[in-house]
């Protein structure tokens, strides 16, 4: 864990977040700033840093997605569809350099994104 890190200090319950579910290496939570009606957070407890860094992961980038798809369920997005992104550096929109999966639904979806 990096003491630094908010997301590491989310999963290690420092800070406060709305936990939606969790498994041994993950947990998903309420983005503070939805961008719409279902907006959640999956996060690996360890510290990565971006999916740039999945390929010396080994089966966590597998384990996440399958958090994504669990979570998308529960929230009621399985059948309506959702969007899942994952920003890789600050020029791609990382803002917080702690590996996370955004999965977005409740709304139709734009594409291109910007
Ligand atoms: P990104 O810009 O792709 O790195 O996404 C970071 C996301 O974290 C943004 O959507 C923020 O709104 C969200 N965020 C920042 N701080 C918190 C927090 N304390 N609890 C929940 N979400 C947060």
């Amino acid at each position: 864990m990096s003491n630094d890190c908010l997301f590491c200090r989310i999963a290690a319950g420092e800070i406060p977040s709305e936990i939606v579910a969790e498994g041994e290496g993950w947990l998903a939570f309420r983005d503070i700033q939805p961008q719409a009606p279902v907006h959640l957070l999956v996060i690996p407890r360890e510290h990565v840093e971006s999916a740039a860094e999945l390929d010396s992961v080994p089966a966590l980038g597998g384990e996440l997605l399958q958090a994504v798809a669990r979570v998308a369920t529960q929230e009621g997005l399985h059948d309506e569809g959702f969007r899942v992104v994952t920003n890789v550096g600050e020029r791609a929109g990382q803002s917080v350099m702690h590996l996370h999966f955004h999965v977005l639904g409740g709304r139709r979806m734009h594409w291109p994104p910007g």
